[in-house]
């Protein structure tokens, strides 16, 4: 009897805090989400999702350029005329992504968006652009044109017809920030997966670290590894979702700032580093620099690391990097 009445209690502590990962699938800024996390029943698990999904819209209001309500359109209407208030926290994003360009040469670059105007990535397009569309198009890019004013808030576009877009960093941010508010509400584990730009903190209940699974950019549909990964980020660009083949050659989304034509010869990056804004932004810059210039600028960063592939199939990785491929 007192056997029994002790296993009982066992099992009802293990009740208590047995812990699950609970997962759903949504689409927010215009992307696939994956929301997972780690918490003692169902309800639990969904207030926390509801928690994340909330924070990524507040992030897609503020951001996004599609949205004529956002503080970014209120600039990008503003270019050329007048500086706009905007929240310290769209400010400081800004100001990242304008460190992200020194930090490459420009090959990153949140005013790109002026160029989206002549590549159409929807399967539109069929014959290149005339080159006097493209130069014209890029003479409208151009970080150092972003004026930033800390001490009264304002974000100026100093060209007529500039744009600035989150394209390139808004999902790894909102990856980051979902992270953080799971984090501080007491959610011990998770994984925030924006499309393939995810963060991940803690473990699964079973006390294995969480895996990622990198697409394989050769057959989207296979996995080409399988890599663990405790509190922190990992972010992968392909050119397999987003692209235009003309005269085959496939011309991907991410386009190089300064000649205004997309990146060639790359078709995927892998960047992990602590946070997904800055995996997300270097993976596209990785794909503008190239193979060399962009594996020598991730080795100079510490603690990201990144694999490159390129469009023979050739795998290139950082120096800390072991990889177990998937056959
Ligand atoms: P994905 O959205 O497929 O994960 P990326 O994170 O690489 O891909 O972002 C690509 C997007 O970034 C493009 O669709 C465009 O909006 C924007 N973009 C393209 N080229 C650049 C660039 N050189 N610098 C900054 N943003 C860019
Ligand atoms: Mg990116």
């Amino acid at each position: 009897m007192k056997k029994l009445f002790l296993i009982l209690m066992i099992i009802s502590v293990g009740q208590l805090f047995a812990q699950e990962p609970f997962k759903r699938t949504m689409k927010l800024m215009g992307s696939r989400f994956d929301i997972t996390v780690v918490a003692k029943d169902p309800v639990e698990g969904d207030e926390y999702i509801d928690l994340a999904i909330n924070e990524i819209k507040r992030i897609e209001n503020l951001m996004s350029s599609w949205n004529p309500d956002s503080q970014t359109s209120e600039i990008n209407r503003n270019a050329g005329i007048k500086p706009v208030k905007v929240d310290a926290e769209l400010l400081n994003l800004i100001q990242r992504g304008i460190g992200i360009s020194k930090l490459t040469d420009g090959a990153f670059d949140i005013s790109y968006a002026s160029m989206d105007k002549i590549w159409k990535f929807d399967g539109s397009m069929t014959t290149m652009p005339k080159d006097a569309m493209v130069k014209a198009s890029v003479s409208k890019v151009g970080y150092h044109n972003i004026i930033l004013d800390k001490d009264k808030h304002t974000v100026f576009l100093k060209l007529t017809g500039m744009k600035i877009g989150f394209g390139a960093i808004g999902k790894g941010y909102a990856a980051d920030k979902a992270k953080e508010l799971l984090i501080s509400k007491g959610v011990v584990a998770g994984i925030i997966n924006a499309s393939g730009d995810m963060n991940t903190w803690g473990k699964q209940p079973d006390g294995k670290e969480w895996k990622v699974a990198i697409t394989n950019p050769m057959d989207k549909n296979k996995v080409f590894a399988l890599l663990p990964i405790t509190n922190g980020a990992v972010v992968t660009s392909g050119n397999y979702e987003k692209y235009v083949n003309i005269n085959d050659v496939r011309y991907t989304h991410i386009i190089d700032p300064r000649s205004g034509y997309p990146a060639t010869g790359i078709i995927s990056v892998t960047v992990f580093a602590p946070k997904a804004e800055l995996a997300d932004a270097l993976a596209t810059s990785v794909f503008v620099m190239g193979i060399e210039v962009g594996l020598n600028r991730i080795e100079q960063l510490p603690q990201v690391e990144c694999i490159i592939i390129d469009d023979k199939g050739n795998i290139t990785a950082s120096k800390n990097i072991e990889i177990n491929t998937i056959e």
